[in-house]
């Protein structure tokens, strides 16, 4: 939990007219991270959207996927998002009537007018984005281990000529 990172009523966004502003500095509690994640974050109140801003930077210590040793990786991100205030996700008809409409593009997310925004919960989902699908500690990686047994049992074994030009590269 970030402090000051409250939820926030989206009526009370509405009523204040100008952008509210956060300081982040803390750790998440749905993502580990090694430094605090440090940033600020900003939301504006526009009527039928809510435009949200953020910078954001963070380090996490990942697992190679490949020698499963473990590296730092730093996750940095300046991100703004347009977040459609309905019931529903807007319809074609809502887009055609928004003053925004050319900002509208690529619009996925949608929060209920009555309810809150969690401004920890945005800044969880921007740096949980910016995590790599594959992870590599680096040029220097050693590569898998072998275990000992097994590496014992197959040199044992007749090698395929196929399999020894890959068996070099080890
Ligand atoms: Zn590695």
């Amino acid at each position: 939990m970030i402090e000051g990172l409250e939820p926030v009523a989206l009526q009370e966004l509405r009523v204040l007219g100008t952008p509210r502003h956060w300081s982040v500095e803390g750790h998440l509690d749905q993502l580990l991270s090694l430094t605090p994640v440090r940033g600020d974050l900003h939301a504006e109140h526009r009527g039928n959207v809510l435009m949200v801003e953020g910078d954001l930077r963070t380090t996490v210590t990942l697992c190679c996927d490949r020698c499963l040793g473990q590296f730092n990786h730093e996750l940095r991100c300046t991100s703004a998002e347009l977040i459609w205030l309905g019931q529903a996700p807007p319809t074609e008809d809502d887009l055609q009537n928004s003053e925004e409409i050319s900002a509208m593009e690529g619009l996925v997310e949608y929060l209920d007018p009555r309810g809150k925004f969690d401004p920890q919960q945005w800044v969880f989902e921007q740096l949980n984005l910016q995590l790599p699908l594959v992870n590599r500690c680096g040029e220097h990686c050693p590569g898998p281990r072998i275990h000992p047994e097994r590496s014992f049992r197959e040199s044992a074994e007749p090698i395929d000529p196929r399999w020894a030009a890959l068996r070099g590269l080890q």
